[in-house]
């Protein structure tokens, strides 16, 4: 007899900021095949990762917990191979498993992708145009069949754009499954991330036309801690020639190269993402084409957010909200009404649990995100949570971003950075003194003005702060305190 258990699809790309989505109020770009998700199914307005960078955010996808638990808290930490995750329990308990894409947890027996019936995985962060791809050795899964194939697999330069032959193996993998058990793919884009490379379709789009500015393109970081104006990803003077596809210009004054280096680098970026748009969509009549609809949990997000010339910035790292923010939306017509919007605190934490219990499969105890099922059906659990905890580790590395700790609740943002290495890999070993934020979202949406020492907000930053180290207390992450007085 057929196992009729829902199918999970989960797409997720690679740097892909909510506000360049139609379906989040984008001003500047469409999306119309992410749109018809969101239409279908729900939009999740607070979705946050808990540390704002590639490998260890797919670290907290793939095993339900904190960085600090599973020590993939930086891109030098690759994920030990041998670690609970949701696809190996998933596949245990009898669904067909696969992961094409973008992986970025390392390579090599005791890194490569585990718990996978099938996959193809670019190595590191890959290339847009004829990329290599590592592909699942004949022989086996490295970790589960003890084949000891040096990379994994065998590795192949395949011709093509990159988010194009993610598709084209995940339908394929659609193709040639056994219908008659369901199955979880993930489908990994390399997609958007830097360097932002176009395909030959869509290389013209946007060329007559000037993309709106983001409010905050010129700001000055005034009235922040010294983190923001410390920080080297600023549009114009902190690219390259490779993000801008011409030699940088020399002698333009610094506001003006900002407003130039950000037309040519945004378009570029929602030229890579128009190409994203388009696969979702061949994905989507897919499926409409199988009957697979009804019964498939489809999943659209995205590593983490993105500055997309806010602050002045591109990149991501930063607790602040473009770069926190995960864009989330997901179509279950068994369970979810379409066209709905919710904006309770998920995190990339509950995904695995979620999936779990959408399979019927046990929640192990030691993952630590919570199943939003519930919200799927509208039903926020009294319990909720409402507030949520953040750590980026990874200490001045790439972009000087200093190290730092928060905590988010739905009206404010309090963030402390530890300024220190704390001898994590990947990290730099530089110590500064410890500075602290805090931002009333509501009253200042852009955080731009942070009121930690004003007297008004005395009584709010010691219950904040007494709830940061009651999270931090609940997760285990009390190794590194250094803020207690
Ligand atoms: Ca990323």
């Amino acid at each position: 007899m057929a196992d009729t258990r829902p199918n999970i699809i989960f797409i997720m790309s690679d740097d892909h900021a909510a506000h360049a989505m139609s379906c989040y109020g984008s001003r500047i770009n469409q999306t119309p095949n992410l749109d018809r998700i969101a239409k279908g199914g729900m939009r999740f307005d607070n979705c946050f990762c808990t540390n704002s960078i590639c490998t260890p955010s797919r670290a907290v996808i793939l095993t339900g917990t904190y960085n600090h638990i599973n020590e993939v808290t930086t891109l030098s930490t690759h994920m030990d191979n041998r670690l609970q995750t949701y696809p190996k329990l998933l596949r245990e308990a009898g669904y067909q498993t696969a992961l094409y894409g973008k992986w970025h947890l390392g390579i090599g027996p005791e890194h490569c992708p585990t718990g996978f019936d099938d996959w193809a995985v670019v190595p590191g962060q890959g290339i847009y145009h004829n990329p290599e791809f590592i592909f699942k050795s004949p022989n086996g899964d490295t970790a589960l069949d003890g084949d000891t194939t040096p990379n994994g697999g065998e590795r192949r330069t395949v011709m093509g754009y990159v988010t194009d032959l993610i598709t084209d193996y995940s339908i394929n993998f659609l193709r040639e499954r056994d219908p008659d058990r369901p199955f979880c793919m993930m489908v990994h884009h390399k997609a958007p991330h830097r360097p932002w490379v176009s395909d030959e379709k869509h290389a013209a789009m946007y060329l007559n036309e000037e993309i709106p500015e983001p409010e905050t393109l010129f700001d000055d970081y005034a009235n922040r801690a010294s983190a923001a104006a410390a920080a080297k990803m600023r549009v114009g003077v902190d690219m390259n020639s490779m993000d801008l596809k011409v030699e940088m210009p020399r002698g333009m004054p610094e506001h003006d190269m900002r407003k130039w280096a950000y037309q040519r680098y945004i378009k570029e970026y929602l030229r890579v993402i128009a190409s994203i748009d388009d696969n979702v969509g061949r994905l989507l009549d897919y499926l409409d084409e199988e009957g697979l609809t009804e019964n498939t949990l489809i999943i659209y997000t995205s590593d983490q957010g993105f500055f997309l010339g806010d602050h002045g910035w591109y990149d991501k790292r930063f607790m602040y909200e473009e770069s926190l923010r995960m864009p989330l939306i997901l179509r279950f017509p068994r369970e979810v009404a379409p066209g709905t919007v919710n904006d309770d605190i998920v995190l990339n934490l509950d995904f695995a649990p979620l999936f779990l219990d959408i399979a019927g499969v046990e929640i192990p105890g030691d993952m630590q995100g919570e199943s939003f099922r519930p919200l799927l059906h509208g039903e926020t659990p009294g319990d909720w949570r409402e507030a949520m905890y953040y750590r980026y580790w990874m200490h001045k590395a790439h972009h000087n971003v200093y190290a730092h700790y928060g905590l988010r609740t739905k009206t404010h943002k309090l963030i402390y950075y530890y300024s220190d290495a704390l001898g994590q890999a990947g990290a730099i070993d530089e110590t500064y003194g410890p500075e602290w934020e805090l931002f009333d979202l509501e009253a200042d949406p852009h955080e731009l003005n942070s009121v930690f020492n004003d007297p008004v907000y005395a009584d709010r930053v010691k219950e904040l702060k007494d709830t940061l180290h009651k999270l931090q207390a609940e997760v285990g992450d009390e190794r590194y305190y250094k803020d207690v007085d």
